[in-house]
């Protein structure tokens, strides 16, 4: 079994690169995915690390792009890592953007009555604080009954301190990826909120997008059977995995979403 989608406490999971690990080990994966939001700093610890046991480590990324105005995960896997590769560079402006929202929402909530400084979120998310760190602070500071009610009241799009984040357009998203020499696979698209996901898949295979996300904790067998043949018929591979985030999502087990190593094997014969 494998697991192509985990987080760490570098974006918003609550374990350490190492623990992850061992935990993956334990499970008794063959390969682990490390796909934290925005960033490669996860992967990058786990991947100095001994590794006792021949847990296949893989280096992933779920970027945050947009599509019609709303956020729109993208998976990344088998990136090259060269200082010529202008992947990485790309990413430390996508976080300086990110700061500079992380300030002005502080500014915002401290205006509207609920008063957190940054380096209590920061505290919480290290590199890649992000909303769900700012809800934890205001569920831990007592300004919000529930994680919930942070975004519905303060932190989600129709929040009162809601702080749009420059994104890249999902388009862009695929052509870094591949120029970076990864592939790319579109992630969880049960939740993507367009009219039709299959039209916009059908596109984005056209335009280098090379896998479909089918097995996800969030996905059912109905979906799973949906998405597996779209992706069958866009001619994409496919991935899978549990999103595991730790303790932040309690009911999802990291390897709990079973995956075949054979669609990893389809996977590497995508790389450009
Ligand atoms: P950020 O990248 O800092 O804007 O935060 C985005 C993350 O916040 C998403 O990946 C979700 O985990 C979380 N999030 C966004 N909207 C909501 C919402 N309405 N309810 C709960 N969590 C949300
Ligand atoms: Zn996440
Ligand atoms: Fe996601
Ligand atoms: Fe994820």
């Amino acid at each position: 079994m494998i697991d192509l989608h985990a987080h760490t406490f570098h974006s918003d999971g609550s374990l350490s690169p190492e623990e992850l690990l061992a935990l993956g080990n334990a499970a008794g994966l063959e390969a682990l995915a490390i796909t934290d939001h925005d960033t490669f700093r996860g992967y990058d610890e786990a991947a100095s690390l001994p590794r006792s046991r021949p847990i296949e480590l893989i280096c992933g990324i779920e970027l945050s792009s947009k599509h019609q105005g709303r956020s729109v995960h993208l998976l990344g896997y088998f990136l090259r890592q060269g200082p010529a590769d202008g992947f990485r560079r790309w990413l430390e402006e996508l976080e300086t953007q990110r700061k500079d929202r992380n300030r002005r929402l502080t500014h915002q909530l401290q205006q509207l009555g609920a008063p957190i400084e940054l380096h209590e979120a920061e505290a919480l998310g290290r590199t890649m604080t992000g909303r769900p760190h700012f809800a934890r602070v205001l569920v831990a500071k007592g300004f919000v009954r529930t994680y919930e009610e942070a975004f519905e009241r303060y932190l989600g799009e129709a929040g009162l301190a809601y702080v749009e984040r420059e994104a890249p357009a999902l388009e862009e998203g695929i052509e870094r990826i591949r120029q970076a020499g990864g592939v790319s696979s579109l992630a969880h698209p049960v939740r993507i909120r367009v009219a039709a996901v299959e039209d916009l898949v059908r596109r984005l295979a056209g335009i280098g997008l090379d896998a479909l996300e089918v097995f996800h904790s969030d996905h059912g067998p109905a979906e799973r059977k949906r998405f597996l043949e779209l992706a069958r018929c866009c001619d994409l591979a496919v991935t899978g995995g549990s999103d595991f985030h730790g303790a932040i999502k309690p009911r999802i087990k990291l390897g709990s979403v079973p995956v075949e190593r054979r669609w990893l094997d389809e996977l590497k014969d995508r790389r450009p």
